[in-house]
Order: C-alpha cells, then structure tokens, then sequence
C-alpha cells in the first residue's frame, strides 16, 4: 500500500519545521476508554479543542513502506494540561500495516480498510468527548474537568489510540500525531481532502467499481495518485 506515501512524506515534511515531543507507546500508560461515546455537558468541560473557530484536522494514512518503525505518539505544541483556552487540534494517524493483499483479494483488502475506518471513529477515552465531521475532516474535542483533574494527556489518549489500532491483525506500528499549533494545523488542513478521495476511491474500487475511466468521477483521484489507477486497471487482467 503505497497510495498515501506522497502524502505521508508531505506532512511529516511540514511538521518537521515544527518541534515535537515523542513518547513510545505504553500500553499500561493508555487512557481508559469507554464501549460507546460519551456525551459531556458544556457545564462539566475543562476544555474544547478544535471548536470556537479555531482550525482543526482530522486524516489517517496507511503505507507498507517502513514509514513508521515504532509505536509512537508526537505532540505538537501544548499538551492538554498546558492549553488554557480555545485552541486548534489536529489529530493525524499514520498506520505502517502488512501487505493488505489489494492486489489479490479484493475483499480482504476492503475489509481490512473497513476495520481501519472503523477503529477511527470508534475510540472513546472516558472524559474525552470527539465530535468529527467526515464531510470537512473536522475533528473537535471536548475534555471534561474531571478528566484533566485525573491527568488526561495526548500521550495517553494516544496510546489508548495505538492499544485500539493493534487490534487489527494487520497493523504494525501506529504513529499518532496531535497538533495544537495554529500554523501548523492549517498547514496540513489541505491533505485531509486529499486523504479522503483517496480513500474513497480505494473502497469504490475494492467494492468493484466499473473499470471506465471515461465516465468515472474518481479520474481526478487516479490522474493524481501513483499505483491508483494501475490497482484498479490491473484487477481487470
Ligand atoms: S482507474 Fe479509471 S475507472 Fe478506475 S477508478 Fe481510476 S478513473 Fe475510475
């Protein structure tokens, strides 16, 4: 899987004019995590990340290039418990998986893509509310007192993201990327679309979409996307 690589390098290039903070994972260091999502009432928040206006992201990457070597969580800009007010959040996911066979069976690869987007929106740490909006990759948290009295960090949010991840057969290494720096934030806002129509023509194509790429909506996508288009003509063969 090398569609998102261009992309992959494109942030960690941006966010390498940054400075980050590396924390190895810890499973025992991971934040608890509720079955279902968590409604917090604006009277019990100690904080909102992404809201208010403030730019925020939200995007995951799979390669099988060796790009993530570790389990690791980077934190870029204020933890948790240093923000003091509104803020702009980015929470990036980048996933190093075995081979997920797209190229042989299609179904196997659908569904390993399937449990990835799962595992993305199905994350609840306890006291830790995220609101996303698959439309605009908008990703907004809101942390409730009683989470930041109990310590709440991204490094623990993280390493309760990385325990989810690794729950996938196919997963290997997770990095995952929080980002409270205004600049750097809306640096990497444009990449979530493009993460997405990726995406988004991977699932068409591994469902079976038509190989016609005179009348197919994704050409953008593959005129764009090394591998796109020679995944998709080759299942033909
Ligand atoms: S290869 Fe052609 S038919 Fe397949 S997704 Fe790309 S443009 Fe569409």
């Amino acid at each position: 899987m090398k569609l998102y690589d261009n992309l992959i390098d494109g942030t960690m290039e941006e966010l390498g004019k940054g400075q980050s903070r590396k924390i190895s994972f810890d499973e025992k260091n991971a934040w608890s995590c509720l079955d279902n999502s968590e409604f917090i009432m604006q009277r019990d928040a100690g904080l909102e990340l992404g809201g208010a206006g403030k730019p925020s992201v939200n995007y995951t990457c799979v390669t099988t290039s060796g790009k993530v070597t570790e389990d690791e969580i980077l934190v870029y800009g204020k933890d948790i418990n240093e923000i003091k007010g509104d803020t702009a959040f980015a929470r990036i996911v980048i996933l190093e998986t075995e081979d997920l066979g797209e190229d042989e069976d299609q179904e196997k690869a659908f569904q390993a893509i399937r449990n990835l987007e799962f595992v993305r929106y199905h994350v609840f740490p306890k006291g830790y509310m995220v609101r996303v909006s698959s439309q605009s990759n908008q990703e907004q948290v809101r942390i409730s007192n009683e989470a930041l009295r109990g310590g709440i960090s991204f490094a623990r949010v993280g390493a309760a993201y990385i325990k989810k991840y690794k729950e996938v057969s196919q997963v290997k290494k997770v990095r995952v990327i929080f980002i409270t720096e205004t600049d750097l934030v809306d640096k990497l806002r444009p990449n979530a679309d493009k993460v997405d129509a990726i995406t988004r023509t991977l699932t068409h194509i591994l469902d079976g979409l038509p190989t016609d790429c005179g009348h197919c909506s994704m050409k953008p996508v593959c005129d764009e996307v090394e591998g796109m288009r020679e995944l998709h003509l080759g299942k033909k063969k």
